[in-house]
């Protein structure tokens, strides 16, 4: 009996959020929601298609969408961000030369008006590595100063080392409030 009450409760009261990872091929997707899951890293292959992984963190129950970032999958974005809650988008800030492509897909993306006031925080991902981008020149490189419909935060971390990734949990939880 208590079991069966505390699952009911549970359900009542865990709050939900439905978060999507976008982000290039290799930016750490995968990597960070093993990590949001509270597994130890490990060596991943960059995300082909979808990962789906519940994660239950400070009370809010995730479900997390990790959607492949090569460039045939990109086009599928649109489809899952728009029924989120949230949208995280892991950006490598060791691959300099990816910038640019980052700036395109993710504009390209928020361009879809169904998307407008939906929490986005760029993951500034790998500032374990040197040189990587740091969170003002991501802002420039990125043109975020241009994003006006969807409140925007910068999150820089290392999912690999554990960097910052309580930041990045606080944030998601708030946003469940
Ligand atoms: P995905 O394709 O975006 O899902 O990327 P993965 O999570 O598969 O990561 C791609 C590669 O980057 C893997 O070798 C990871 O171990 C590595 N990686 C992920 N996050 C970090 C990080 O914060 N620092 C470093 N140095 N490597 C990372």
């Amino acid at each position: 009996m208590g079991q069966v009450m505390k699952r009911m409760m549970d359900m009542l009261y865990t709050k939900k959020l439905e978060v999507v990872l976008v982000g290039l091929e290799s930016s750490g997707k995968t990597t960070l929601l093993t990590v949001l899951g509270g597994g130890t890293p490990v060596e991943t292959a960059p995300t082909i298609g979808l990962n789906v992984k519940m994660v239950k963190r400070g009370g809010v129950q995730m479900k997390c969408w990790d959607l492949g970032g090569q460039s045939q999958y990109r086009s599928e974005w649109g489809r899952y961000t728009r029924g989120s809650n949230v949208i995280m988008f892991v950006v490598d800030t060791h691959a300099m030369e990816s910038l640019p492509t980052v700036k395109h897909e993710l504009h390209r993306l928020l361009e879809d008006k169904e998307l407008a006031k939906t929490p986005l925080l760029i993951v500034a991902n790998k500032i374990d590595l040197e040189p990587h981008v740091v969170e003002n020149q991501l802002i420039k490189e990125l043109n975020l100063d241009y994003i006006v419909d969807n409140p925007w935060v910068v999150i820089p971390c290392s999912a690999l080392r554990g960097i910052n990734v309580d930041e990045v949990v606080n944030w998601l939880t708030k946003q469940s409030s």
